[in-house]
């Protein structure tokens, strides 16, 4: 999936990582011949790059960034009291990561380009920021979603 870079850090071992706006990292170093990439080793270079898009097959993983915190959660749906909204494909806004809760039951989750997956009753599924996904219930379900962002 396509992020923006919004920033940078440094790793361990002093190597520069893009921050993107989906909150994961991306390595960006200069490494003749296997990365090219001499602009990461300037603070000018770095910053002309401020606002690119890199493709995030972290995102592309569901895989849930490091460091977010909940700031809300939906009430408990059934299968008979799924938003309309959420069985069509939907969206988070950008910078809300959204998990689903499967309490009891199961529910159908799937991700734009991506096969459905069974989320079972104490499991939860990732939703990065932005893109497209609905859900469905499989028999009786209870869940409820919550959201995520990176707290200042
Ligand atoms: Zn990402």
């Amino acid at each position: 999936m396509k992020r923006k870079i919004i920033g940078y850090h440094q790793d361990e071992k002093q190597d520069w990582v893009a921050d993107l706006d989906c909150f994961h990292g991306q390595h960006v170093r200069h490494e003749p011949p296997f990365f090219n990439r001499p602009w990461s080793d300037t603070a000018e270079g770095r910053a002309s790059k401020l606002g690119e898009v890199l493709d995030c097959k972290r995102c592309d993983d569901l895989e849930f960034p490091e460091g977010l915190a909940e700031y809300k959660r939906t009430p408990e749906f059934t299968q008979d009291t799924i938003p309309k909204g959420l069985l069509k494909n939907h969206t988070t806004k950008l910078g809300t990561w959204g998990k689903v809760h499967v309490l009891q039951g199961a529910l159908l989750y799937t991700p734009e380009g991506q096969p459905s997956t069974r989320v079972h009753e104490g499991e939860t599924a990732n939703i990065p920021p932005e893109m497209l996904h609905h859900v469905a219930a499989d028999g009786d379900v209870r869940f409820y979603v919550a959201f995520y962002t990176q707290l200042a």
